[in-house]
Order: structure tokens, then C-alpha cells, then sequence
């Protein structure tokens, strides 16, 4: 039977992915939607997060895709609430708030999973398991996208915890950190923070294990969201944000596309034991680089 669940937020992501990754599965009814402006058509809509909670209590999982800063306090909420809940990535505005949250989720007997969509990737599995034996030999991250036209109008990535360049830039970092059979951390970051903002624009990363990435918000004309990796057996490729793989340039088949619905099954497995999945990896990483990071002041950005 399906179980009811809760959509808050709804903007850009919720109606491009969560609303049909749930209207096409089994597992799910979108029971309610909580939003201060969007709707979903046919669907309950409420304006009021403590409203949704005190009439629903039919629905027993919330899907929060907010922003990261003002993520929090709902999820707070639901959880104080006795509902399982699903993050958006990045998964908070800080580590300490996920932490806390995790403690929250444990103490109430409910789940909590911070989903990293780009993991769902169709090339991201095969990639890890092909590498699961080999010697990194060096990889390389070029992720370089233009912030104009995938986040019109959204001024909080450039407002503080939006995280500028990293909020796409996390997808990758969530898809190495997954495939790399050994952990790596930061030694060098140069981050550009045009003047009128409070996150970066770009960033050149270099890791331990010689791990480097390129990261840019201001790439016009073709898109680029790739991973590059060397081994003492062959070297691997992976396009398109994961969906597409090389293996030593031969493009492995590796079946349809279904980053969000396969978030959404991985959440019904883990409400079914009450079951955490939060692996706060990703955005270790995006924390080194704003601490380690030297900062460059380049021109004024407009979205
Ligand atoms: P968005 O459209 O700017 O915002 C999503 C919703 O959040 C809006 O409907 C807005 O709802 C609500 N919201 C914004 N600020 C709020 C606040 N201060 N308090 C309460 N509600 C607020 O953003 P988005 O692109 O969907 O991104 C949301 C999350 O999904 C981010 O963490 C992002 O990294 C992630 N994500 C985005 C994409 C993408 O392509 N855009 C892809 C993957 C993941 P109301 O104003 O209607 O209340």
C-alpha cells in the first residue's frame, strides 16, 4: 500500500523531479504540499508547515526540497513531530545542524536521509564498482555550468549558506567521494567570490591522492559536468553529471535514468525499519574549502 507523503517547497526541484518521481511510483501518494506561493494540481496544499503537521497526521513522511538555510527548522519540526524525513542535498546550511538533526532523527525513532541525487546517476555504480580494485592514479573534476540559466531568479546561492558554486558543485564531490575507493582530503583551494556576493562563484580544489577539480558558474555555450580518473589499469569517464560512462573511452551501457525515483525507493526501504542513511561526505568537503580556501575578489555577478 502506498504511504502517504508531504512535498515542502515547491519550486524549481519539486516540480522538475520529486513531484513525478512520486506520482510514478508504487511506493508513494503525494498527500500535501507546503509551499508559501507554489501548488500542486489536485493535490492539498497548505502555506503553513505547523498547520500541515497538526492536520495531517495521516501522512508520515516529509520530503523537504528548500533551500538549505531555511531547511533546518523544518526538519526540526517534523521530526519533533514523529515523521521521517528526506533532505534535498546539500543537506543542510552546516554540518553541526545535520549532526544534530541525525541525533534528533535517533532519539524519535524515525528516518532521516540526506539524498545526493547525482549518486542515482546511471553511470555512478558501475563506475565504482570498476574502480573497487584499482590504484588511483589521479582524477579530475571539471564542473562548469552557467548559474544564469539553471538558477534564474534564485538569489539565495549567492546569499550566505547558499554556497555559490558548490551548490552543483556538491554533485560531484558526492559522485567521487562515492566511486574513489580510497578518502581524500583537501590540501589547496582558490575560491573567487565576485565583490557583491557572500558565496563563490568558482573554485580550483587540489586533494590528497592527486584528486583536483575545477568548479565554475559562469560557463556559457556547452555545459560540463564531468569526472576524469586514471588508474594503474585503465582510466574511466564519466559525462553528463553521471549519466554517461567511459571505460578507457568505450561508452558502457548502463540502463535508464532514474536519479530521483531511485531516491524515493531508497526512502521507502529506509522508513520500512525506521532507518538514517546521512553521509555527510560532499560537504566536508565544501566546508574545507571555504576554511582552507584562499579567496580571490573578482567582478561583480547579476543573475
Ligand atoms: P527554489 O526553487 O529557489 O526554492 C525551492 C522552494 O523553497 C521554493 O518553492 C520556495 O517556496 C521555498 N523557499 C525558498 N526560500 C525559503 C525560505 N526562506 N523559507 C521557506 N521556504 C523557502 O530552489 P530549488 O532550485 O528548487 O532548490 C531547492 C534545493 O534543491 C536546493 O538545496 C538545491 O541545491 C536542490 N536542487 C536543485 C536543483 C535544480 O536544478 N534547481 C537540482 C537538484 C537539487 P515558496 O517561496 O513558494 O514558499
Amino acid at each position: 500500500m502506498a504511504t502517504n507523503i508531504a512535498l515542502v517547497g515547491i519550486g524549481k526541484i519539486a516540480v522538475d523531479q520529486h513531484v513525478p518521481a512520486i506520482n510514478a511510483s508504487d511506493d508513494w501518494t503525494l498527500a500535501a504540499t507546503v509551499s508559501r506561493s507554489g501548488t500542486v494540481d489536485g493535490v492539498p496544499a497548505f502555506t503553513d508547515f505547523d498547520q500541515m503537521l497538526a492536520d495531517r497526521p495521516d501522512i508520515p513522511v516529509i520530503s523537504l526540497c528548500l533551500p538549505p538555510v531555511p531547511r533546518y527548522d523544518y526538519a526540526a519540526k517534523a521530526i519533533a513531530a514523529g515523521r521521517h524525513v528526506m533532505l534535498e542535498k546539500p543537506p543542510g546550511a552546516t554540518l553541526a545542524e545535520v549532526h544534530a538533526l541525525q541525533t534528533m532523527a535517533a532519539h524519535a525513532g524515525v528516518s532521516l536521509y540526506a539524498t545526493w541525487h547525482s549518486r542515482m546517476a546511471r553511470g555512478v555504480a558501475p563506475a565504482k564498482a570498476w574502480l573497487a580494485d584499482k590504484t588511483i592514479t589521479r582524477a579530475h573534476i571539471n564542473w562548469k555550468e552557467d548559474v544564469r540559466r539553471w538558477h534564474p531568479g534564485q538569489h539565495w546561492v549567492f546569499e550566505p549558506g547558499g554556497m555559490g558554486v558548490f551548490d552543483p558543485g556538491i554533485n560531484a564531490l558526492s559522485i567521487i567521494t562515492e566511486i574513489l575507493p580510497q578518502p581524500m582530503h583537501l590540501q589547496h583551494a582558490t575560491l573567487e567570490f565576485p565583490s557583491n556576493c557572500d558565496t563563490p562563484i568558482a573554485a580550483r580544489m587540489q586533494w590528497t591522492g592527486n584528486v583536483s577539480g575545477d568548479f565554475d558558474w559562469r560557463q556559457e555555450g556547452p555545459q560540463s559536468w564531468d569526472i576524469h580518473v586514471e588508474t594503474d589499469a585503465g582510466h574511466l569517464t564519466l559525462h553528463d553529471g553521471g549519466a554517461r560512462l567511459l571505460i578507457d573511452g568505450a561508452e558502457v551501457e548502463a540502463g535508464t535514468d532514474r536519479e530521483y525515483p531511485a531516491l524515493y525507493d531508497r526512502m521507502a526501504e529506509l522508513v520500512k525499519t525506521s532507518a538514517s542513511d546521512v553521509d555527510l561526505s560532499p560537504m566536508i568537503h565544501v566546508a574545507d574549502a571555504l576554511t582552507l580556501g584562499k579567496r580571490v575578489a573578482v567582478a561583480d555577478f547579476h543573475l
